[in-house]
């Protein structure tokens, strides 16, 4: 079966309705497009969970901030339809930004908890406002879709946690799905902004995953959270690669992580600017090897 492309709410919700009906399963891919590796990890993880898989594309004007890359944010429809299709989806939702922000919208999901604010959410960096712009327009999907599963990229490991806490709070009944992180092969992770790359930038940015891979190394090494994140530093600096922040904080809420509390898992998260592309990648680390908790 080839791919449907659909522009508008209601035919799309007319194109579920008699699928839901017959019991099959819906599974939804938010994406804004260009898409890469990554992208088609998150659909093929879809096809294989769910009867129909739904892959939306839409640049949400809402979670770019003035002097963003909005409009320079790559585009290339035609070629997204047929990757998806080859991956395995059944409906494109490509809508306009008319369709999706009508005249008057006025309604906004604020996720707070301290996930939004913090990382890229800081106001000093894409602020919280940017977070508030994929809230709003991820749950503006999973209202038009009311998918049973819906797919997100460890890529963007903080949206990935906000929006499981949106779903959560607002009771969204889909299951979310953290999909890992897809890299080229010298281990730098797939973007649609990878394309801003000049060639000699491109071969800086490996340094992202390499100076995350470091700290992965030390903590498996016994080092603490402090030292690893000196020995990732140390790597981004050889490569001339300033980190816009370079963070240990715990996975599940996002609060500062100075050691293995626990054996909660922590989330070392980097970005940076490499030349004209904002980059970002991290990495989850679990306490190093026989530092469990300790006996009673
Ligand atoms: P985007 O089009 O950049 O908004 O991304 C759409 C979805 O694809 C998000 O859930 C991203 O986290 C996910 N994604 C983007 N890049 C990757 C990647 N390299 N590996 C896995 N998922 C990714």
């Amino acid at each position: 079966m080839s791919v449907r492309v659909i522009r508008t709410k209601d035919e799309l919700r007319a194109a579920l309705r008699p699928r839901r009906a017959a019991g099959e399963t819906i599974g939804l891919v938010p994406t804004m497009g260009y898409l890469h590796n990554g992208h088609l990890a998150l659909i093929r993880a879809a096809r294989e969970r769910c009867d129909v898989v739904v892959m939306s594309l839409f640049v949400n004007p809402t979670q770019f901030r003035e002097g963003e890359d909005l409009e320079s944010y790559p585009r290339d429809e035609a070629r997204d339809v047929e990757l998806a299709e080859g991956a395995g989806a059944d409906f494109v939702y490509a809508p306009s930004v008319e369709e999706v922000y009508p005249e008057g919208f006025a309604t906004w999901v604020e996720v707070g908890g301290g996930l939004t604010d913090v990382l890229c959410g800081d106001p000093g960096r894409r602020g919280p406002e940017h977070f508030r712009g994929v809230t709003t327009v991820v749950a503006k999907l999973f209202n038009t879709v009311d998918p049973d599963v819906s797919f997100f990229g460890q890529k963007d490991a903080q949206q990935a946690i906000v929006i499981q806490r949106m779903a959560r709070d607002l009771d969204f009944r889909t299951e979310i799905v953290t999909v890992p992180t897809v890299r080229e092969p010298d281990g730098l992770a797939m973007s649609s902004r990878n394309t801003y790359l000049s060639p000699a930038d491109r071969e800086r940015a490996p340094a992202l995953y390499r100076a995350l891979s470091a700290a992965r190394e030390a903590v498996e090494g016994g080092a603490g959270l402090d030292a690893a994140l000196a020995d990732a530093r140390r790597v981004l600096a050889e490569a001339g690669i300033e980190p816009e922040y370079l963070e240990a904080r715990y996975a599940d809420d996002l609060t500062p992580a100075a050691a293995f509390d626990g054996g909660r898992p922590v989330l070392v998260a980097v970005a940076a600017r490499v030349g004209a592309a904002r980059l970002i990648d991290n990495v989850v680390l679990g306490p190093p090897p026989g530092a469990g908790t300790p006996a009673e």
